[in-house]
């Protein structure tokens, strides 16, 4: 696959193959090794340039429309949703940028919001709309005062946990007894506030180590519902 396919008018169609047309792509880096989104209307110009002058397309500085120095995975597709690579490590702050430009706005709010499971009480949800009525967009395609606000709030989101057994197994009546299905020892946490275990975990990268468990809501999320006179507490 060739990253000047995207650029390709939309619905081109080659060898009898429907090609299809987008522009986001996803990058990798940071010093967290995290996903962004690449924008191959910038960066696909660039690099057919770099090949034209006989150069390689791996001559070419990217940075993700976060600003974050990143290597362009050509054969990862697309920054969207339905992408395997992005059900872990993807970035906030590409995320909103890539949403506001595509109008999938109510897609990244569900995303974020559905970290939370059942135990969602509407805050969350509150918070992004009222950002996005309060501040203004910024540059297309480019991170700003709104799309990195409304990362700020995805950041402290709201996440449903369960107790270490449980996140282990399958079954929550394998762990705690025949015929119950909800963990008793589940909460909802802030996912960026508690801590979470890093790549040498393995497999248990990104669940609580227990040192520090931060309920949710945090105080971020508290300050932005402050700001924004929601109501805090409560179900919806
Ligand atoms: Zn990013
Ligand atoms: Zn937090
Ligand atoms: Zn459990």
């Amino acid at each position: 696959m060739s990253v000047l396919e995207p650029l390709r008018p939309r619905g081109s169609t080659r060898g009898g193959v429907h090609v299809g047309a987008y522009r986001f792509g996803i990058g990798a880096g940071g010093s967290d090794w995290r996903w962004h989104a690449v924008d191959l209307e910038i960066v696909g110009p660039r690099m057919a340039d770099a090949v034209a002058g006989g150069g390689q397309r791996g001559d070419v500085e990217v940075f993700s429309v976060c600003g974050t120095r990143a290597e362009l995975v050509r054969r990862l597709g697309q920054f969207t949703y339905g992408s395997r690579w992005l059900s872990q490590r993807r970035c906030e702050r590409c995320g909103w940028v890539v949403a506001l430009n595509r109008g999938t706005v109510e897609a990244e709010i569900e995303l974020h919001v559905g970290a939370a499971g059942d135990g969602d009480t509407g805050l969350l949800r509150q918070v992004f709309t009222s950002v996005l009525a309060d501040v203004a967009p910024g540059r297309d395609a480019e991170s700003g005062h709104r799309s990195d606000l409304l990362a700020h709030a995805a950041l402290h989101r709201p996440t449903a946990i369960v107790c270490e057994r449980c996140s282990e197994r399958s079954s929550v009546a394998e762990v705690h007894g025949h015929g119950v299905t909800v963990c008793p020892q589940a909460q909802l946490v802030c996912g960026e506030c508690t801590f979470t275990a890093g790549r040498w975990a393995g497999e248990r990268e990104g669940l609580s180590t227990g040192e520090c468990v931060v309920p949710a809501p945090c105080s971020v999320l508290v300050a932005l519902a402050r700001h924004y006179e929601i109501p805090v507490g409560g179900r919806r």
